[in-house]
């Protein structure tokens, strides 16, 4: 069976996890935490970078710095994981989707003005599959109206746009180190603050409502409950796991990107031809490969391909159902404008194994067999 996904896995994760332990250090806020938080803020360049319990946490604590009123209003796209809506909502704000754009599925930016209300305060994107929105037009708009800007960048660690690092841009970026993502610690996340007036409020929150991060730097004679607060700290175990990862970066990246030009050099000529659609990366665009994805003719076409690879031993998959059709979407949100995009091209979206060290047989055998398939078409 060739797996959809393998969790990244370098070697050096144990040698890491048991100096944590030796250091009597298990909890959050440890030696690995603040390297691996240091690792982000140098690499990527944002004023402080938190490690969170998962990128779903990170975007909760982003959406509860935008300091939300129950009835504002967050703009976001409907072809997205629940997580970026589930933040919102856990702040109290009202969704209100717009449609994406086909060539690289993220939010249309040219839609957004149009679905701005008085009570829009916060513009969230995501940077589906790493290849980035288009942040100077988004940023301008956020600007004009004067709201707050979430990058879901849980896909998009390493990427960047016009030289900015995903994450980096708007007032918060949020990563996440699932095991399905570039890099890993089983569950993690961490939030970029970009934006240093949040800083203190950000260490609160995450501190269970204390200012105990001021008191260990001396700032304060004792620690106090100051305001609401959680618990987003992530156990040093894990960024000991993650550290490991971080160190070797650059490579795993370009393994991956390796992997991914493979699949685009092989099924070229089928776009080309039209029968396939490719994922396209606009200039200016750093991808971190951490999606390859070919969009079929349609729903039907797409539901035969999956069963024709399960059937030799391939896993495939797609997502996402649109929010905004799901259960929880309706009752939270609504869709402005007309979907013209959104579900009928997550209907043709699937995504074919990628992950670290794929052994280079299985990627032969994924090749010919999907070469195959469509010259059956
Ligand atoms: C993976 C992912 C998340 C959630 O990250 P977790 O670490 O699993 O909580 C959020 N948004 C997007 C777009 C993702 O791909």
């Amino acid at each position: 069976m060739i797996h959809f996904n393998v969790p990244p896995f370098v070697g050096t994760e144990f040698k890491y996890m048991q100096e944590a332990v030796a250091n009597h250090k298990i909890c959050g806020d440890g030696p690995f935490t603040h390297r691996c938080d240091e690792w982000i803020e140098k690499r990527f360049g944002t004023k402080k970078a938190m490690l969170t319990t998962s990128g779903s946490s990170a975007l909760d604590m982003a959406a509860l710095l935008c300091d939300l009123k129950p009835g504002d209003e967050v703009i976001l796209p409907s072809f997205t994981f629940s997580s970026t809506a589930n933040a919102f909502v856990l702040a109290g704000a009202t969704l209100v989707f717009v449609d994406i754009r086909p060539d690289t599925m993220n939010i249309d930016e040219t839609k957004i003005e149009a679905a701005i209300t008085e009570k829009t305060k916060v513009i969230a994107v995501v940077h589906y599959a790493g290849v980035a929105c288009e942040m100077d037009t988004i940023m301008d708009i956020a600007r004009r109206h004067n709201l707050m800007v979430v990058e879901d960048a849980a896909q998009g660690v390493m990427s960047s746009y016009k030289g900015k690092a995903l994450g980096t841009i708007g007032d918060f970026g949020c990563y996440s180190f699932h095991e399905t993502k570039n890099y890993s610690m089983g569950e993690g996340g961490a939030i970029l603050i970009n934006n240093e007036k949040y800083i203190e409020k950000a260490e609160i929150l995450r501190e269970k409502g204390t200012n105990r991060s001021q008191f260990f730097r001396g700032q304060v004679a004792k620690y106090n409950w100051v305001d609401f607060g959680d618990s987003y700290l992530q156990s040093d175990l894990n960024a000991a796991y993650l550290w490991a990862q971080l160190e070797v970066a650059d490579e795993i990246n370009n393994n991956r990107l390796a992997t991914w030009n493979r699949y685009w050099k092989e099924f070229q000529p089928y776009a080309a031809a039209g029968k396939i659609d490719l994922p396209v990366v606009p200039e200016g665009c750093v991808h971190n490969a951490h999606m390859f994805y070919i969009k079929f003719k349609n729903l039907e076409i797409r539901q035969n391909y999956i069963a024709f690879m399960k059937a030799n031993d391939i896993l495939v998959v797609f997502h996402y159902v649109p929010l905004h059709s799901a259960p929880a979407g309706v009752k939270f949100g609504r869709f402005h404008g007309v979907d013209e995009h959104t579900t009928a091209d997550s209907d043709r979206l699937v995504r074919l194994p990628l992950y670290y060290n794929m052994d280079p047989d299985d990627l032969q055998k994924i090749i010919e067999k999907t070469k195959q398939f469509i010259d059956s078409l």
